[in-house]
């Protein structure tokens, strides 16, 4: 152990120093353990080590110390009492379910949030006997009336993507625990360098660390935040089990991530925001959506409950999708990909790609419409994008 104590430390220096452990070589960036194994002094102690006796690793699907210096690093940035790391977003959210759940149990969750994540509760779980209701993400009337008497979780994301609305993360916690169920929220978007969900009431806290933790498009990796006793035996004992544990190598790029997020969260706020107010000037585009903008309808609840406003700026173009394409495809600097949390600036048609599983209604319902474009703004200078839109603009109109 570091012996270092995160609650005696301000959030930059948690990024930092958090959870490093020194091996006796005294190297000052953190070790990459790359073993699948580990080894026992004597048979006596690897008995002692598997019977759970003593504490120490064994096999790295089960704990890696490079692995647990990420956990207690983002565990420390969130504030959380314990973290465990999973190899995607998508296995955090499965091992939370599968470890907290039972059959016949109910959640409720926004209809806005991943769309892996609306077939995971809507069409996986159900074979397991786990039925999700999905209401509208800021309509609070709509959450409390899809509860039921086996409800145990609310799921969501704020802001949500692509359209960037906010929920009231405290109402919806008071909610759920009115109906002894957990709140759990989904905090890619925003992460601990923005919004502290525990803050508001929250209970877990999920991640796909493939968008903003690791920062430059390199690994796919997860992670779930929360109390000890919900992590320790239900989450680690699934994850442990089922294998959905993360790779040490993509652990160490995550933990190193961390170090800069504060400051690339920053950037991509400030160059979000600057996008986002130019766009509200070109008349071919006919809505903005970003939190930070005034005209936005949860800017107020935002600007409370966040430090910023996050890099994800989308905007509706008049002539539906084939204006929409038409700029996707005159960019030259934005790499069209649907992926987030990079450096480089990407850009997306989200009604065929991210959003292309859903129903023409559940499009409907969640607004994402022909002419919608996603931006995820990066780390290039605002003027070069800025000329790279305004020449997809164009072209949509000559
Ligand atoms: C990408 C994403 C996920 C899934 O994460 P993976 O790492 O791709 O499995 C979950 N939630 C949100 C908000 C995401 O953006």
């Amino acid at each position: 152990m570091s012996g270092f104590d995160p609650s005696q430390y301000g959030p930059n220096t948690r990024a930092v120093r958090a959870g490093k452990v020194q091996s006796q070589e005294g190297e000052n960036s953190e070790l990459l353990y790359l073993t699948s194994s580990f080894v026992f002094e004597s048979a006596a102690e690897a008995a002692a080590r598997f019977s759970g006796e003593r504490p120490g690793n064994i096999y790295s699907r089960f704990t890696n110390p490079t692995v647990r210096m990420f956990e207690e690093r983002l565990a420390a940035l969130e504030g959380g009492e314990r973290c465990v790391a999973t190899s995607s977003g998508m296995s955090a959210i499965l091992s939370t379910c599968m470890a907290l759940l039972q059959g016949g149990d109910h959640i409720v969750c926004s209809l806005s949030v991943f769309g892996t994540t609306v077939n995971l509760l809507g069409k996986v779980l159900p074979k397991f006997g786990v039925q999700t209701t999905f209401v509208p993400l800021t309509d609070h009337a709509a959450w409390e009336k899809a509860i039921t008497p086996r409800t145990r979780m609310l799921f969501l994301e704020t802001p949500s993507n692509p359209l960037g609305e906010v929920a009231d993360i405290r109402k919806l916690a008071d909610l759920a625990h009115a109906h002894n169920a957990l709140l759990v929220v989904d905090n890619c978007l925003c992460t601990p360098a923005l919004q502290l969900p525990f803050k508001y009431g929250a209970d877990l806290i999920i991640h796909s660390a493939t968008k903003y933790l690791d920062g430059q498009g390199r690994c796919v990796g997860g992670a779930v935040v929360g109390a000890k006793d919900l992590l320790d035996e239900p989450v680690h004992g699934f994850l442990r089990t089922a294998g959905t544990s993360m790779s040490p190598f993509n652990a160490w790029i995550f933990l190193k991530g961390l170090e800069t997020l504060r400051l690339r969260m920053e950037a991509h706020c400030r160059n979000a925001q600057a996008i986002a107010e130019w766009l509200e000037g070109q008349p071919q585009v006919e809505q903005v959506y970003y939190p930070g903008l005034k005209s936005h309808p949860q800017h107020d609840l935002a600007a409370r409950q966040q430090s910023g406003f996050g890099g994800i700026v989308s905007f509706r173009m008049r002539g539906g999708r084939e204006a929409a394409w038409r700029l996707i495809d005159a960019t030259r600097l934005f790499s069209i990909t649907a992926n987030l949390g990079d450096t480089k600036s990407t850009i997306t048609h989200p009604a065929t790609t991210t959003h292309n599983k859903l129903s023409d209604a559940q499009r409907e319902a969640s607004g994402i419409a022909e002419g919608l474009v996603r931006l995820c703004v990066g780390h290039e200078d605002v003027a070069d994008l800025m000329g790279d839109l305004e020449r997809g603009i164009k072209r949509t109109t000559g």
